[in-house]
């Protein structure tokens, strides 16, 4: 059985927590990092990415998050080269790879793979040609926040939350 749907269910509200949680940083903090949570396509992003990486660690198996997922990135993939944006697309073709280098529940559901299978996102604002680097760090948060979502629902941060997924 595929747990997709609570998936992206965890993922929207570990999500909601976090930009909640942003928001509630002083007001003089988010304008000295240039950040502005008022705008609604960023707060889509923003949502849309958590719910990418809190499918992400079933991309190891053959479920409704591998077919989503395999499904965006081609879509990116094809955006990115269409746009001539080589590089991003190389790192969205690697990182759609690996997943099937190894077995279910083995490196895609690791805790360390939570903050580092997102790391590429880092880079975004120098992809956007402003040296923004708190843009990517919040988007980064995001995926932080789906991925660890996911790892939660799994019963892989504490043992008595097990959601019935993948
Ligand atoms: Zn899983």
């Amino acid at each position: 059985m595929s747990g997709y749907k609570g998936h992206i269910a965890g993922a929207l509200a570990v999500n909601a927590i976090y930009v909640a949680g942003v928001r509630a940083l002083p007001g003089e903090m988010l304008q000295r990092w240039d950040l502005s949570l008022q705008d609604w396509q960023l707060l889509i992003g923003l949502f849309v990415i958590a719910v990418l990486f809190g499918l992400f660690p079933d991309v190891d198996t053959n479920s409704m998050g591998q077919n989503i997922f395999f499904g965006i990135a081609f879509l990116a993939e094809i955006v990115l080269i269409v746009s001539g944006k080589f590089e991003p697309a190389a790192y969205l073709g690697l990182l759609a790879m690996t997943p099937i280098v190894g077995k279910h529940r083995g490196w895609t559901h690791n805790k360390l793979a939570m903050f580092l299978v997102p790391a590429p996102i880092l880079v975004i604002p120098y992809l956007h040609n402003h040296q923004v680097w708190t843009m990517g760090l919040l988007i980064y948060g995001a995926a932080v926040a789906g991925y660890f979502s996911h790892l939660l629902l799994d019963g892989l941060i504490v043992k008595f939350i097990h959601f019935k997924g993948q």
